[in-house]
């Protein structure tokens, strides 16, 4: 079903606060100025530099948030790499929430990779080297009974929060295991779903919850500022999910919990203990697959063949991969097939091969829902590391091959014009980021397969053009995702967030695109990343409705969406 496509937002320079919108604080002084969430700067007005004591503290000038975004922006353009970037842009948000959101919101493609992804892997190799303001909660595995003074120190009352996203920090993208400095993931998506979502900044909190490490350099490092001790598994590891997760919904009973970085094992068994339960979503899982089942859902309409009759092999079989698995085996069962008949359209290949249930021992709980008979690859050609992909593409001759594994350029010119001598239109996922180790460059895989193939990548590359056809690569962003979702779940006070919601997330974010055009992308474009959450967002919610989920009733839900977006501007400041 096709969704319905909402315009985009009215940009942010045309929206004023309304009449009365306008917040008081006992704050005085420079305590107004050390506040990121009353501080405006120069944007103070006469009147507000009067009555809240700030005479003197500020030059006369008085700056609109427009002077002040250019500015800004000005400066972070002069910085000579990202990681400056990202301390410059972590200074201003320390400094200034709304003029931090404000230009996130309008350089929101050039500024992601800067505030999450990559850079953020950078900020955090140095964190327990550098100070900062803390931002977040820390949990602590050593004092658990320490978690409800925590979150009661946040001052918030039960209706207070929307979304508390925690970490573990096992698996950050591309660092793996970074202990208490793996704060910063969350911290770098909770921004992106302010800017990108609306979500209100003072209704999300970031949470460390801190196990340990198993980094050994963490571990012998003085400056090291989290529990200093190996990793704790097991029965306490649980038990201490299950405070942080009792806790959470005690206080908080409409908070979204989202898990970011997690080792796949930990992450799935969480989401499947807690799931229907409580409003929980794991983004490394369902977002990357909802998004990728997103371009599959539009490569499918431009290749004519339906998912339920794809053959899907996917190289990489950890968090993301396994988690697209799911995401497109959940798509094939509501096709019709059954879940074993739809198990059975995936080959998916890790370190040890093709996934077959003859190796059983090294098959970990997650992979074993994928794992072939072992009888059906008996005669395969096997190398050291088992059935390899070329192999697996031989026989299998896929239509969809998605790469999820972090091996830079496994997509060879052979393993790739042999699966296109077999498919019309082969679907080619190159997940891994960055572009430098994508599975393929879009470029080869266009020219090898004669311009045939429906691609989308993990990173940003630019448009190719071949024999006169310009391809527009789709970037397969789970900020294109879980920005809509959270606030279609947000708005409509969803119990839960169910398998369907997600799936209506993924139907609106392809609903967005035509790909009818020869070239066309398969997403769309990261700069509209705003609109992109207005319909997923109502694309959620009223599948939160269809299901009995929604705790509202909806009288514009497109207009109950847009009114519930935290908007970047300033209000006007009162004492108290
Ligand atoms: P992960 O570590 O959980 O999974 C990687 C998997 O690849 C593991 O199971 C590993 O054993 C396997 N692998 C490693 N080397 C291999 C080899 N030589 N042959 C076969 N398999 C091999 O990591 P993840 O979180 O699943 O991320 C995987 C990749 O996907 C990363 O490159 C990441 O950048 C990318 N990713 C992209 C997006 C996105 O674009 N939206 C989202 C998530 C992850």
């Amino acid at each position: 079903m096709r969704q319905r496509v909402i315009p985009l937002l009215a940009p942010m320079t045309k929206q004023r606060p309304e009449p009365g919108r306008f917040c008081r604080t006992s704050s005085r002084g420079l305590a107004v100025l050390n506040s990121p969430l009353l501080n405006k700067g120069t944007a103070f007005t006469a009147e507000e530099r009067k009555a809240l004591g700030l005479t003197g503290f500020l030059p006369p000038g008085i700056s609109t948030i427009l002077d002040q975004v250019t500015r800004a922006y000005f400066q972070y353009e002069r910085l000579p790499d990202p990681l400056s970037k990202n301390i410059y842009l972590t200074a201003l948000h320390d400094r200034n929430e709304v003029l931090f959101y404000r230009l996130f919101s309008e350089h929101l493609n050039e500024m992601i990779p800067i505030v999450n992804d990559l850079t953020v892997g950078l900020a955090m190799e140095k964190y327990h080297h550098e100070s900062r303001r803390p931002r977040g909660l820390y949990l602590s595995i050593d004092h658990i009974n320490s978690i409800e003074e925590a979150f009661a120190n946040l001052g918030a009352g039960p209706g207070d929060i929307d979304l508390i996203l925690a970490t573990d920090a096992e698996q950050i993208l591309g660092l793996g295991d970074w202990g208490v400095g793996g704060i910063e993931a969350p911290i770098g998506k909770l921004a992106i779903y302010t800017a990108a979502g609306g979500i209100d900044p003072r209704r999300a909190i970031p949470v460390m919850l801190d196990v340990g490490t198993n980094r050994e350099s963490l571990l012998a490092d003085p400056m090291y500022i989290g529990n200093r001790h190996p990793r704790i598994r097991g029965e306490p590891y649980d038990a201490f999910i299950e405070a942080y997760v009792r806790v959470a919904t005690d206080l908080f009973p409409h908070a979204i919990l989202q898990w970011e970085d997690f080792a796949p094992g930990n992450g799935r068994r969480i989401l499947e203990k807690y799931r229907g339960r409580v409003s929980i979503f794991n983004d490394n899982m369902q977002g990357t697959g909802a998004i990728t089942l997103a371009a599959a859902i539009s490569a499918v309409r431009a290749c004519g063949t339906p998912l339920r009759n794809q053959r899907i092999v996917i190289f990489g079989a950890g968090a993301a991969g396994i988690g697209i698995a799911d995401q497109l085996h959940d798509a094939i069962v509501r096709e019709g097939l059954s879940p074993a008949d739809a198990a059975r359209r995936f080959w998916c290949v890790d370190r040890l091969g093709l996934l077959h249930d003859g190796m059983s021992g090294d098959l970990h709980d997650y992979q074993v829902t994928y794992a072939r008979p072992a009888a059906e690859c008996a005669s395969w050609k096997r190398g050291a590391a088992g059935i390899g992909l070329a192999e697996v593409v031989h026989r299998v001759k896929p239509t969809m091959l998605i790469g999820a594994s972090t091996v830079a350029g496994s997509f060879t010119e052979a393993i790739v014009k042999d699966m296109a001598s077999h498919a019309a239109r082969p679907i080619i996922f190159a997940l891994c980021n960055p572009p430098a180790r994508a599975a393929a460059n879009p470029a080869d895989l266009i020219a090898w397969t004669g311009g045939r193939a429906l691609i989308a990548t993990g990173g940003a590359f630019a448009p190719v053009t071949h024999n006169g056809v310009t391809y527009v690569i789709g970037q397969i962003n789970n900020a294109m995702l879980y920005p809509g979702l959270a606030l279609g779940a947000i708005v409509s006070r969803a119990r839960t967030i169910s398998e369907a919601m997600v799936a209506a997330a993924a139907s609106a974010v392809s609903s967005l695109v035509t790909v009818r055009q020869p070239g066309a992308s398969l997403l769309p474009l990261v700069d509209d990343l705003r609109s992109v959450a207005v319909t997923v967002a109502v694309a959620v919610a009223e599948a939160a409705y269809a299901e009995g989920l929604a705790r509202v009733k909806f009288r514009d839900i497109v207009q109950q969406v847009r009114d519930a977006m935290w908007q970047p501007e300033y209000c006007c400041i009162l004492p108290c």
